[in-house]
């Protein structure tokens, strides 16, 4: 059930055009007991519980999103990610402050430089409504200052000074809930670096606040271009008229539209309900991108899912519907382990030149691999150059025949990185 703004007492003087005005969205975010029982029905017990966990986490909700809570039903999908409960006071041995250690990857404030090529680059704290189950929340709402110029301007003179960096993934926070001008004033000087080829954006907004996606804001946007935006939807309650025009309105101007869900103890951990979800995404022109399992973040236990989960949900998706309609399914590893994919095996067999697989019917056949295959010398500019390849795939290359070699030059980056400040 949702219900018009208009029918809802706390909101029924509010005129059309203070709901669309993101700013009026911001400034009357709820955030108190009173503002949650002005829009809720909570009964005594609810009301003792919210008032017990208000102040361990920061709380604000748009009118907007509120407006989709159920009223009467603690289980709704929008009500549980937006409003705390105590489940938040709990803290397992297995919570992390900085659950997938961004801080360590870190050579500079605000910037994570974690894969060879691109870099995350938290632009601000602030959010438009702080998300239950934010794996940030060691960051977010922290300060609702402006943002701090000089830790700006060094991650930009990082971005300048790291040659390999060629995608620029602008987040927070929410980098949305700035004015048009200081966000441009910030995508123009990572634009204005050579070796920048896209520029990402990580936004919420188009789902919690989707007033803030504006001709003006779209009009910016589109001059700084290849531009991509990847938000986050994770229940098809969360579609609705107005969330469809922001997407639209990004997508018509030259934006692609990619999601990141998060899998969530009964918001969205059933393959049903990720099947309703993606197909709204696709029916919305967005990308279903990846869904994550819950982070060990603190306070956010009671939304985990088992893995088993994630990949019975991979396992009903995959060849059950379109293929671009499929997320990838990630587990964001620990200690900086940094993003696993996980799915079911589709390869069952191997034997010299020969591959049993199984499809999603479970239908199995067998690939026969050409038996004079003998890998061509390649000439393409890397391979001249003799460029070594991270990680896994560096151990390909023929003088670094163990992990520890590997291990022992991602270190040494982590250093080097850091080294860059130094003038
Ligand atoms: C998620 C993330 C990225 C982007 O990863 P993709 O898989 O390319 O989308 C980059 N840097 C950091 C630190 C990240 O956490
Ligand atoms: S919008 Fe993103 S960063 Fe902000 S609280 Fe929600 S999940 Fe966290």
């Amino acid at each position: 059930m949702t219900r018009h703004f208009s029918e809802i007492p706390r909101f029924k003087d509010v005129s059309q055009n203070e709901w669309d005005d993101w700013r009026w969205q911001l400034r009357n975010r709820l955030s108190t007991l009173e503002d949650f029982e002005a829009i809720l029905n909570l009964d005594e017990k609810q009301r003792a519980d919210l008032q017990a966990c208000m102040g361990k986490f920061r709380v604000s909700v748009t009118p907007y999103y509120a407006s989709l809570m159920d009223p009467d039903d603690p289980g709704c999908p929008v009500r549980m990610q937006g409003v705390p409960t105590p489940a938040e006071l709990v803290v397992r041995q297995e919570d992390l402050k900085d659950a997938v250690s961004e801080d360590f990857d870190s050579p500079t404030p605000r910037i994570t430089h974690r894969y060879p090529d691109r870099v995350l680059f938290v632009v601000t704290e602030m959010c438009s409504m702080y998300c239950r189950h934010c794996t940030r929340r060691r960051l977010v709402g922290g300060t609702e200052d402006i943002v701090a110029q000089e830790q700006i301007d060094n991650a930009i003179k990082y971005i300048e000074r790291a040659p390999e960096v060629r995608d620029v993934l602008i987040s927070g926070g929410d980098p949305l809930v700035l004015s048009d001008d200081t966000l441009e004033e910030i995508i123009a000087r990572v634009r204005a670096i050579d070796h920048v080829e896209i520029i990402r954006i990580g936004s919420r907004v188009p789902v919690v606040c989707p007033q803030r996606i504006t001709p003006e804001l779209c009009a910016m946007l589109k001059k700084y271009h290849p531009l991509y935006l990847n938000t986050h939807f994770n229940h098809p309650k969360e579609f609705t008229a107005d969330s469809k025009r922001a997407c639209d309105m990004l997508n018509d101007a030259g934006i692609p539209l990619g999601n990141q869900s998060v899998l969530m103890r009964g918001i969205n951990d059933c393959a049903n309900v990720m099947k309703r979800l993606c197909h709204k995404l696709v029916q919305y022109r967005v990308k279903p991108y990846y869904y994550y399992q819950c982070d060990l973040a603190e306070g956010t236990a009671h939304f985990r899912t088992s893995v088993a989960k994630g990949i019975e949900i991979a396992e009903s998706l995959r060849g059950h519907t379109t293929g671009f309609a499929v997320p990838v399914y990630i587990i964001d590893a620990i200690g900086g382990g940094g993003k696993t994919p996980v799915m079911p095996n589709y390869v069952i067999s191997q034997a010299p030149g020969q591959v049993v697989l199984r499809n999603y019917e479970g239908v199995i056949s067998k690939y026969t691999e050409p038996d004079d295959y003998v890998e061509p010398e390649c000439h393409c500019e890397d391979c001249e150059a003799d460029r070594k390849r991270l990680g896994v795939a560096g151990l390909f290359d023929s003088d670094t025949p163990t992990m520890q070699d590997v291990w022992a030059a991602r270190m040494q980056k982590v250093v080097d990185r850091k080294n860059r400040m130094k003038d």
